[in-house]
């Protein structure tokens, strides 16, 4: 006899959006979280000083904004506020110059120089197509026929390319910079394929859905998710570290938002002993390192553009944003790092006090590495914004120990959910036409060790419960 129709444990983004489908078909849902807070990688702290909210890990919101699902749920009826930034994107050059990733076609083109007609033409063909286009890329490759061929079979001739092959579209070091900058999502070298269409992705999104923040920090998309499920008669118990299935309540299905080779060790024997074998030996990824700001004033940019940006991407050229990846990937440390910045509160002075700042700041570093990076992070800032470090009230820096501690499902400080080189971000944790499905047919993965993988999004969550609804109650097509 089953306590609950189903459980789920981990309440990231993906584990609250299985519940949240599982609910919504009428199913009684209960979720166990490890941490203190529901959320994951989409929480927010006061991690410096007291009245500065800084994002724990994710802080920038094009797939949150753009997911087919999430966009799809009453969330603003349970707080949650986008805020968009006036310019997506600012990736500054020495020369104080910037490319710039604007909602509008024509203002990034503009940034562009030569490139204009090049960036135009690239984009063209999916503007106006947002939502057919992310249903179709934001789900497993092999589960089902996609619902627009001919505009997905577009796509992934580009997006299938290694973002270093997909820039010989572009001459000028502002385009090249831009889209390796985007690439660097990705968390893989730039001649990784499909690596490329991670850049275009990102770029289509600016124009199409924004890149906002959820006003209060990525913790209120968070707190939207758990006051929905709760009016659909659902339950967070927080604190509340899973080891094994056998502490869980009885239930017909059970929906796992953690790294695989945790659900061999929680599903214990439930699990074929191939198939657990096949998960514990789930490759991670490069990790992380982070330094949060609290500022007495707005970052002093030599660039104008990036006064106007949410988020500031810091790395002169593809060469140097390669090779910042590569370093990471291959075990090294990169001399300068690559930093993706967000700089929330020029937009949503809610996140400190009066004229104070928060800045958001990370660098790549080789998994479960132990050094301190932000000797070299402050640099970089530096770099494009002298003056920087006189503004800094407080640093709070989390290198991938304190990413992981942070949050389980950030193996060694990898915060893509797994290795993304290869076909890996495609095909996770295993080969197969239904990767969310384990052979047990009461358990499945959801996190974003599952397609689409890594980023604030809720499709793995989504998919995996469609799955169980399907396959475990008879509800619905998966
Ligand atoms: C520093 C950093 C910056 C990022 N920046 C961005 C960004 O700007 N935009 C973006 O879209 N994405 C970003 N990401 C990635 C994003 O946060 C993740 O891809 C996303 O949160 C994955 O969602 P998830 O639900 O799969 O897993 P998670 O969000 O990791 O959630 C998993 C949850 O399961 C819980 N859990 C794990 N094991 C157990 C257990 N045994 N028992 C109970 N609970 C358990 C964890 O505590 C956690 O709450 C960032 C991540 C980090 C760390």
């Amino acid at each position: 006899m089953a306590d609950v129709d189903a459980v789920v444990v981990g309440a990231g983004p993906n584990g609250l959006t299985a519940a949240v489908t599982l609910a919504r078909a009428g199913l009684a849902v209960h979720v166990y979280e490890a941490e203190a807070t529901a959320g994951g990688g989409a929480r927010t702290a006061e991690l410096t000083l007291p009245g500065f909210r800084h994002d724990v890990c994710s802080a920038v919101h094009p797939l949150g904004a753009g997911s087919p699902v999430l966009s799809a749920l009453p969330l603003e009826a349970h707080g949650l506020r986008w805020v968009h930034p006036a310019l997506p994107l600012a990736h500054p050059f020495a020369d104080g110059s910037a490319a710039t990733l604007a909602r509008s076609v024509e203002e990034t083109a503009a940034s562009l120089g030569p490139d204009a007609a090049a960036y135009r033409r690239l984009v063209a063909p999916f503007l106006g197509r947002w939502d057919a286009l992310a249903g179709d890329v934001l789900r497993a490759p092999l589960a089902s026929w996609p619902g627009h061929p001919l505009l997905l079979a577009r796509f992934g001739v580009r997006a299938g390319a290694p973002a270093a092959l997909l820039a010989r579209l572009f001459r000028g070091r502002h385009a090249r910079g831009l889209f390796a900058g985007l690439a660097a999502h990705a968390i893989a070298p730039l001649r990784t394929p499909a690596t490329g269409g991670v850049a275009l992705l990102f770029a289509l999104a600016a124009h199409e859905v924004g890149w906002p923040f959820p006003r209060g920090g990525s913790q209120a998309l968070s707190d939207a998710l758990v006051a929905y499920l709760e009016s659909l008669g659902g339950r967070v118990v927080t604190g509340r570290r899973v080891r094994s299935l056998e502490e869980l309540p009885a239930a017909r299905a059970y929906v796992l938002d953690v790294m695989p080779e945790q659900l061999a060790a929680i599903a214990g024997d439930r699990l074929p002993r191939r198939y657990a074998e096949r998960l514990r030996r789930y490759r991670h990824g490069p990790a992380v390192f982070k330094v949060d700001y609290a500022l007495s004033g707005p970052v002093p940019w030599t660039s104008e553009a990036c006064r106007r940006a949410g988020t500031v991407h810091l790395g002169p050229s593809m060469e140097e944003i390669g090779g910042a990846l590569r370093s990471a990937y291959g075990g090294g440390v990169p001399r300068v790092p690559f930093l993706i910045t967000s700089q929330p509160t020029l937009f949503d002075p809610s996140r400190a006090p009066d004229g104070r700042h928060v800045l958001w700041a990370y660098g790549h570093v080789p998994n479960g590495w132990t050094g301190d990076l932000s000797a070299a992070i402050e640099r970089q800032i530096e770099r494009f914004a002298p003056g920087f470090g006189e503004l800094v009230l407080a640093r709070g820096a989390a290198g991938p120990e304190r990413i992981a501690e942070h949050d389980a499902n950030n193996v060694g400080g990898d915060i893509a959910g797994g290795a993304c080189d290869g076909l890996r971000l495609l095909f996770r944790p295993t080969v197969a036409r239904v990767p969310y499905a384990t052979p047990n047919p009461a358990i499945y993965l959801c996190s974003s060790a599952t397609p689409p993988g890594p980023g604030v999004h809720g499709m793995g969550g989504y998919h995996a419960a469609r799955y169980a609804l399907r396959r475990v109650f008879g509800a619905g097509a998966g």
